[in-house]
């Protein structure tokens, strides 16, 4: 029985991974399924149809077809407290957030955080970022240096990704591990500014990042800053190894406002999640 049911679970849509803008969809639309049906009397059918859409939702995460497409959506037009998908702020945190504006509240602006130019250059200049032709690769070594991180940190407790947080982070922040909507987040509470809300995929590849590129660039703001970039250059996925792929389809995690096409992004199709999107402010 135990086999019966591992095989009909789908652990992308259970678990800590379980969506709940999905859930609470499914149930909703389950339940007026089942009161419809019971008004017709047909009881038996209400029954039936409320046992088994119940164990669908409990272990595939949801039993209507596209629900990750239309449920953050739905979910996020309703006046209910905000959730990862399709809210900007949570969704886009990166580690490179922990340390802007964070001095400049009281108007002491201070400790000047490097300009998107200032990383460019000193990546150039340590050899982390190659030129090629007109475009900019990622040195072998560093691509190497990388994904072993990834491989480690990937298989991290969200306490521990909390704690090499802590580590690559100004003393004012402190990161504590915790969850959004259900989902793992990673959550970097600042000295004098709002708390930034990072997806554990984007804490894995981030600090990552910033732990390859300890033997390459000395100055920590630098390191901290380059994460959210080099998520652009990306070829394998942080947590599955699978191949990235870019599209501009919305994917779960996504609302696109009426009107506007959704931004070209890159995504992993196996672990549904974004690790970044192109033409965009960040992200
Ligand atoms: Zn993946």
């Amino acid at each position: 029985m135990t086999d019966l049911f591992d095989r009909l679970r789908r652990r992308e849509y259970t678990g800590e991974n379980r969506c709940w803008p999905c859930t609470i969809t499914n149930s909703v639309l389950l339940a007026a399924l089942v009161g419809t049906l019971s008004l017709l009397g047909r009881r038996t059918i209400a029954r039936a149809v409320a046992v088994v859409g119940t164990a669908a939702i409990a272990l595939r995460g949801y039993v209507v077809p596209y629900t990750p497409r239309f449920a953050p959506a739905l979910v996020a037009a309703l006046p209910i407290a905000p959730f990862d998908h399709g809210q900007p702020a949570a969704a886009s945190g990166s580690l490179s957030d922990s340390s802007t504006t964070a001095d400049t509240a009281d108007g002491t602006t201070s400790a000047a955080e490097p300009t998107g130019e200032d990383v460019l250059r000193t990546l150039l200049e340590a050899g982390v970022l190659v030129p090629e032709g007109d475009d900019i690769r990622l040195a072998d070594d560093v691509r190497d240096d990388w994904r072993r991180e990834m491989q480690t940190l990937r298989e991290a407790e969200l306490a521990t990704l909390a704690q090499v947080a802590d580590s690559q982070t100004k003393s004012s922040v402190e990161a504590r591990a915790s969850r959004n909507w259900g989902r793992p987040v990673l959550v970097l509470e600042r000295e004098g500014g709002a708390p930034v809300t990072l997806r554990r995929s984007v804490a894995v590849t981030e600090l990552a990042a910033v732990c390859a590129l300890e033997s390459h660039v000395d100055a920590a703001p630098v390191r901290r800053a380059a994460g959210r970039p080099m998520r652009s250059l990306l070829e394998h996925c942080p947590l599955c190894d699978g191949p990235l792929t870019v599209t501009q389809s919305s994917c779960c995690g996504e609302t696109t406002p009426a009107g506007q096409t959704p931004s070209e992004k890159l995504i992993c199709p196996a672990c549904d999640e974004r690790f970044f999107t192109f033409d965009d402010a960040e992200r």
